[in-house]
This record gives C-alpha cells, structure tokens and sequence, in this order.
C-alpha cells in the first residue's frame, strides 16, 4: 500500500514523499478513504499512531479548490485537550496545507495566554485548532463563527474528558450547523467517548490500530 492510491491531492503526495513519510500507517490506510468520501469516522488510536496525518490530509484535499477569498467562517474545526496537542496539530495543517495552491489558512488558539493576538489574527483563517475553554471565550467576544464549519474532529477525545471539558464540549456542539462531518479521536472507548460517539456520529468508520 502506498500514500499514492488513497486519493490525496497530488501537492500532498510530494509533500509526504519530502517529509519521509514513505507508506501510510494502518490508520491513515483506513481513515484517509473514509475522510474523503465525507464518512463520520470513530478512530481509536493513540498518540504515536499516526492518527493527525490521517485527517489533516483528506481533510486539506476536500478543502482544495474550495477556499473562497478571505472567507469570514471557519470550514474545519478542531477540538483538543492542551495547548501543546493545539500547537502540534496546527504545525502539520500548516506543513501539508502550504504545498497546496489553496493556501490553506491554520490557527491554533489556547487558554493561557492572552486573547488579543488570537482575536486578530483570526480573519481569514479556514481550519482553526482550539482548545474548548478558549474557543467559547472566543466564540463570546463574536471573534469567531462556528455557523459554516463542515468538518468536526476531537482529537484525544478522552483526555479532553478526564480534564473536565464535557460542559464546554457539549455547549460548542449546540452551535454548529447539524449537517456536518464529525471525526472523533481517542485512545480509550471509555463511556463518555461513547456517548459522544451516540450523540454526534452517524453511521461512523468505525476505526481500530
Ligand atoms: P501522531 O500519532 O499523529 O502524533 O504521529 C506520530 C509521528 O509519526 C509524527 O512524528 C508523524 O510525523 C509521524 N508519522 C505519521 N505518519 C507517518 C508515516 N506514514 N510515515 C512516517 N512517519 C509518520
């Protein structure tokens, strides 16, 4: 098996090839079809495994030739536990998303430090990366709309859970639009994951590795 037949946009192929990312891991294999054809995907996958490439690069080639100039709204939103999984996220949208004529605009935004750059900067941006306390301070100061995202993914869904995130996860769910793409991530099956997976996934992928 190799990254070439999974349907990725071609910039990213040699992308990949420059990164040495020689042949997909089990869970790329597995996600990067389901992602592309707009599946809801249940990835049960730790850290190590791979599972950020696996949906940064379809979702970056959905995204491809859809990019409408400075675009006020957010297309894809990703909810993380830290600021350091935030960070780290944002840097392979923004490795794999500059190859593409698009220009795929990325942002990463964490409590912890102060709000202002983060309100600035965010004009224009396409997928952003957020922790959930800092994206509903966000979301509150009208410095972000969650009305046009397409695309969901929890990322360490589970840790962001056992940090107490529950109430603000659920209060971000209510403000986006019902028909979307929701990509949930975690390394455990534990009953709040399952219950995510019963309010928000509809017929997922189901994933194992
Ligand atoms: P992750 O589980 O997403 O945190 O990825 C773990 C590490 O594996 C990261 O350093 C990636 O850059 C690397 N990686 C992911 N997919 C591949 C691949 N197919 N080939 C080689 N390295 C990879």
């Amino acid at each position: 098996m190799s990254f070439d037949t999974l349907g990725l946009a071609p910039p990213l192929l040699n992308a990949l090839a420059s990164q040495k990312y020689l042949k997909p891991y089990p869970i790329q294999e597995k996600a990067i079809p389901a992602v592309l054809r707009r599946k809801d995907v249940l990835g049960i996958a730790k850290t190590g495994s791979g599972k950020t490439a696996s949906y940064v690069l379809p979702i970056l080639t959905n995204l491809e030739g859809r990019i409408m100039d400075k675009s006020r709204y957010i297309s894809v939103l990703v909810l993380v536990p830290t600021r350091e999984l935030a960070i780290q996220v944002n840097d392979v949208f923004h490795d794999f998303g500059s190859v593409l004529p698009d220009q795929v605009r990325s942002m990463a935004v964490y409590g912890g430090v102060s709000i202002n750059p983060q309100m600035k900067s965010l004009y224009g941006v396409n997928v952003l990366v957020a922790t959930p306390g800092r994206l509903l301070e966000l979301v509150e100061s009208k410095a972000v709309q969650l009305s046009a995202i397409e695309t969901l993914v929890l990322d360490e869904a589970d840790k962001m859970l056992n940090l107490g995130f529950k109430e603000e996860m659920n209060r971000i769910f209510e403000l986006l639009p019902a028909k979307r793409q929701n990509l949930l991530f975690s390394a455990t099956l534990s009953n709040d994951v399952k219950e995510i997976n019963q309010l928000l996934l509809n017929d997922p992928e189901v994933i194992e590795v």
